[in-house]
């Protein structure tokens, strides 16, 4: 086991999972999202989690996600929700359900499904993101091709809002949202009825209940943020990274700490080294004041420049020993803090942590 440990505590995400199940009707269901490792955790673990807990559906982004799922022994149903059609084969063979985002998916999808097999597929539609799927005026001749054969059938239709976290563009997720009512209104007028609808993520299911439908996909809410610190106080951190320091300089002012003169002393301090670096998910961007770390629950701000394998921190009056565990981001530091230091967010902080940090379950 490496000196980076990134904790995941499943009693966490059991947590957030009752306070979303809280904020749905009791008849909504919950898609929880699993992709990109479950937002940098352990994907299978949080999947066993959530299937315990009796999550509805999970999502992945990419075919190679789901297929992992199954072969660690998933049965949920999958949304797959950027499959590629070299991929299809490989939905098929493991019980996957693609989202269809586009006429040149939808062609492809009904020629690898199996013959006559009604084989179920989530239908996505663009209102908005300009992101992936169908724009509205494709609707009549997708339906004109889903009415000519029976090999696939729309268990879903779906799409995804651009900013149910600002509510300053309250305006624009409505009109999504109404975008969305007419041209699921359009399919069924065509195809006839839809078992599913969803279009929320967390922040839709938290902000505009009235676009939940009968499924909700929730990622980040699940890990414990909630794009919101009022929201963030009533979830708990399921990723908690820690590290350790490995060597303490006592260092005169005028001294140097790291590459290219990162950091110049003012002062006689205590610096000390950490065992992780921009390898592990910590960007260079941190260091030069940005970025701030626990020792004993003290903060120390990040000095210098980020190393491949190391970082420096400013010890400032603090007792610690080399030896003793440092926490980056979790439980009483919250990775959306850090990841704000970082000018980005909790999404793209827990995703990049890197590989060679040992994932430890948890709870
Ligand atoms: C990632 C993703 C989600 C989850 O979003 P959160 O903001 O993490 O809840 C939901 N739907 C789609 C299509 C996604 O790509």
């Amino acid at each position: 086991m490496g000196p980076s440990i990134l904790e995941i505590d499943l009693a966490a995400l059991a947590h957030n999972y009752h306070y979303l199940r809280s904020k749905i009707a009791s008849e909504t269901m919950l898609l929880g999202v699993v992709k990109a490792n479950g937002y940098g955790s352990e994907s299978v673990a949080i999947a066993r989690k959530l299937a315990a807990l009796g999550v509805d559906y999970l999502g992945v982004a990419y075919t190679h996600e789901g297929v992992a799922l199954r072969l660690g022994g998933i049965k949920t149903p999958i949304l797959v929700l950027h499959p590629q059609p070299e991929e299809f084969s490989d939905i098929v063979k493991h019980c996957l359900e693609p989202s269809i985002y586009s006429i040149r998916t939808l062609e492809a999808f009904i020629k690898a499904a199996p013959w006559e097999g009604h084989y179920p597929i989530h239908l996505k539609l663009n209102t908005g993101l300009n992101r992936l799927g169908l724009s509205l005026g494709k609707l009549a001749i997708s339906c004109e091709i889903l009415l000519n054969q029976s090999n696939v059938k729309v268990k879903a239709i779906m799409s995804h809002l651009a900013a149910t976290d600002d509510l300053k563009e309250k305006a624009f997720t409505r009109l999504q949202i109404q975008r969305f009512k007419e041209g699921a209104a359009f399919i069924e007028k065509h195809i006839g009825p839809v078992a599913l609808k969803h279009l929320s993520n967390s922040s839709g299911i938290l902000n505009f209940p009235e676009a939940a439908f009968n499924m909700v996909r929730s990622g980040i809410a699940l890990y414990g943020y909630g794009n919101h610190s009022k929201i963030d106080s009533l979830l708990k951190p399921v990723a908690t990274l820690t590290t350790k320091i490995s060597q303490i300089h006592s260092i005169e002012k005028g001294d140097w700490v790291g590459y290219n003169k990162g950091f110049v002393a003012a002062k006689k301090m205590r610096v000390a080294t950490l065992t992780i670096g921009h390898a592990d998910g910590i960007s260079r961007v941190y260091g030069q004041g940005k970025g701030v770390v626990f020792v004993s629950g003290n903060p120390c701000p990040i000095i210098g420049n980020v190393c491949m394998d190391m970082l420096m921190i400013d010890l400032g009056n603090h007792v610690a020993k080399e030896g003793d565990k440092v926490v980056i981001f979790g439980k009483g530091a919250s990775a959306e803090t850090f990841a704000s230091e970082g000018k980005t967010i909790s999404y793209e902080l827990l995703t990049g942590i890197g590989a060679r940090v040992n994932r430890v379950i948890v709870g």
